[in-house]
């Protein structure tokens, strides 16, 4: 058990990155905006096994926050985070301050188009513009084999790919499986900000989407009722500030009528301070 280094410098964490491929090791590394929780732990996990040396970084992005959104209160406590990655063998730490990754001046921004459109993208304009473009720095200041995401953010994890691919970063991304609380709540550092009240409803949001997959594999195929359906349950029992309930294709996140073939039921519901999203991917039982 040992804390891992934290690397504060572009320039240090390339040479760092640069002396581990010139070995031969392949480089992992699992972006986060830090206050760890187990949802970040099992993609540290899942990094370790693919890759020689894992590379945290801990950086919250002010570019991906709009401007009525959560930048200021989202929580932040690196010794408490260095502290839960010593039981992981993370050999690094990559935690730059803001003016070391947007220096003055800094003027070049990098957009995946037509992905971003929908689903939390016509709720947070700008938000996948911040994410691809901090996340593109992330992979030049790193420079991985492989980069690891959760499935929690699934629209921001096919953004991801897209990017990926259509720059030839020639960076393999992997993405894991969401992890819950006992109760099925997807774990996020923004459930803190959650009432007591908010917490205990909070489940509903997973049991709703849980209903919404046995109906598919019950045989439900019109997209237009599930949707009703868990606005209806949500409406009733948690927010009625409902952002988004989609059914969407897995690849291109767009809006599917009738469901032939799997697909991903996506939402985000606002409460009083949070914002919390979730999903499922449903493959339909063949018939
Ligand atoms: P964040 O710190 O919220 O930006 O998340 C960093 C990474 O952790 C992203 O790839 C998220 O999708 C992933 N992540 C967040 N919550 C969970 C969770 N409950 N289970 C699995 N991965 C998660």
């Amino acid at each position: 058990m040992s804390t891992p280094a934290v690397i504060t410098t572009v320039q240090a964490m390339q040479q760092q990155s640069d002396a581990w491929r010139g070995a031969g090791l392949r480089v992992g590394l699992v972006p986060t905006m830090g206050y760890l929780h187990q949802g970040h732990l099992s993609l540290v996990e899942r990094c370790r096994q693919e890759s020689d040396r894992t590379v945290v970084s801990i950086f919250v992005n002010p570019l991906q926050f709009g401007p009525s959104e959560d930048l200021a209160i989202y929580p932040r406590d690196l010794d408490r985070d260095l502290k839960l990655l010593e039981e992981y063998q993370v050999e690094a730490v990559f935690h730059p301050p803001a003016e070391e990754f947007y220096p003055e001046g800094f003027s070049t921004y990098v957009e995946v188009e037509g992905l971003t459109q929908g689903l939390c993208g016509a709720f947070r304009p700008g938000h996948f513009r911040g994410v691809t473009t901090v996340v593109t720095k992330l992979f030049t200041a790193v420079r991985p084999h492989l980069a690891v995401f959760g499935q929690k953010d699934y629209q921001q994890s096919a953004v991801i790919r897209r990017l990926v691919r259509d720059l030839n970063m020639g960076i393999a991304i992997v993405v894991a499986p969401t992890v819950r609380e006992a109760d099925g709540l997807a774990m996020s550092s923004r459930n803190l900000n959650l009432s007591e009240a908010e917490r205990r409803r909070a489940p509903g949001l997973y049991q709703t989407l849980c209903q919404a997959r046995e109906s598919i594999q019950a045989g439900e195929r019109d997209a237009g009722r599930i949707v009703a359906r868990m606005r209806e349950r949500i409406g009733r029992e948690l927010t009625d500030r409902i952002d988004y309930i989609e059914v969407v294709d897995p690849d291109t996140l767009e809006p599917v009528a009738q469901i032939e073939s799997a697909v991903v039921i996506a939402l985000a519901v606002r409460l009083a301070k949070a914002r919390l999203i979730d999903n499922v991917l449903v493959e339909p039982a063949s018939s």
